[in-house]
């Protein structure tokens, strides 16, 4: 018989990740304040609980995917109190490195196993199952026992290192992204004040030294790449709000540790601007219209 996972926050990611434990044979006991998340865990054969402390009455394992680090700071808190001595808590939600260095120091502190372990590849990798897990903790016995629940969720499994190089990894890797995607924009916008077509210079830079996964796979002009947002009047694809989080989380790093990140910096005022703008919901690649905007 394959272990009980508690699991909370069955939101845009939680839900369809819980769900492919189900299939994978794991009994998964749930919770989630919002109504309509709870309505489709029933109905994704998740055995749904009245609160936290519920669901994770004889699970083995207890997945957290909440918005913020203050939320799973607050659940992993309330928890702790709760779950049997050698349990092993995952936090695969995207938060602040000092959070998860405080989650698990709290598991260590009453003898349970911890990950941190946040995922790539959006709610179309959560369905699919084809996520990639950046993991911070114990190599030897958590990461051993967590392995093949991740792997019945995702695609790739990553050891970045201790506590906290999971998100760590998450919050360079996204800081990057934030960057290339505002570069491409004004490349694109430039090619177009140059007479250049998007196709030429799609053709150029996606086969040359400009290539990157916002060009490659997630191009911010509609046409070379069918399947990117730019197609379909930028419906995300990635949330610009989510962007300008993750953004945000790279900034809180940078000043805590003394790292210059200019770019960082400049990409992440260009973000929040295009947020207060209203275009929060839109896939992060429609900054190019903003961009466009301003170009003289
Ligand atoms: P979401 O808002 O859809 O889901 C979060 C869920 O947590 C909600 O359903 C909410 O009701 C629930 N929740 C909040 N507080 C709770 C509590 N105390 N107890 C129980 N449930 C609670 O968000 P999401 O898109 O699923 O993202 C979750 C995490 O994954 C975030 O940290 C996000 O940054 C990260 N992430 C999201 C994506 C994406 O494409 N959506 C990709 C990678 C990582």
């Amino acid at each position: 018989m394959l272990e009980t996972i508690a699991f909370i926050g069955l939101g845009n990611m939680g839900g369809p990740m819980a769900a492919n434990l189900v299939k994978a044979g794991y009994r998964v006991r749930g919770f989630d304040l919002s109504e309509p998340a709870r309505k489709a865990a029933t109905d994704n054969g998740i055995t749904l609980c009245e609160s936290a402390a519920q669901a994770v009455d004889g699970a083995s394992i207890v997945i957290t995917m909440l918005p913020a680090g203050h939320h799973v700071l607050s659940v992993w808190s309330e928890l702790i109190g709760v779950v049997d001595q050698g349990t092993l808590l995952i936090d695969c939600s995207t938060i602040d490195v000092d959070s998860a260095r405080k989650c698990h120091a709290l598991a260590d502190g009453a003898g349970c196993l911890s990950l941190d372990a946040p995922v790539s590849g959006g709610t179309a990798g959560a369905s699919a199952g084809t996520l990639t897990f950046m993991v911070g903790g114990e190599a030897a016995d958590a990461l051993q026992r967590g392995r093949p629940i991740l792997e019945a969720m995702g695609r790739r499994v990553v050891h970045c290192g201790s506590a906290g190089a999971g998100q760590a990894a998450k919050i360079c890797n996204n800081m990057v992204l934030g960057i290339t995607m505002a570069g491409v924009c004004e490349a694109f916008v430039l090619g177009e004040k140059l007479g250049l077509s998007h196709q030429a210079l799609f053709d150029v830079a996606s086969t040359s030294s400009g290539q990157c996964w916002a060009i490659s796979t997630n191009c911010p002009v509609p046409g070379p790449v069918p399947t990117s947002p730019a197609n379909r009047d930028y419906k995300p694809g990635f949330a610009a709000a989510l962007m300008l989080k993750d953004m945000r989380l790279s900034q809180d790093a940078a000043k805590a540790t003394g790292a210059a990140t200019a770019l960082g910096a400049h990409a992440t005022a260009l973000y929040e601007l295009f947020d207060q703008l209203g275009h929060g919901g839109e896939d992060f690649s429609s900054i190019i219209n903003y961009i466009r905007d301003k170009t003289t």
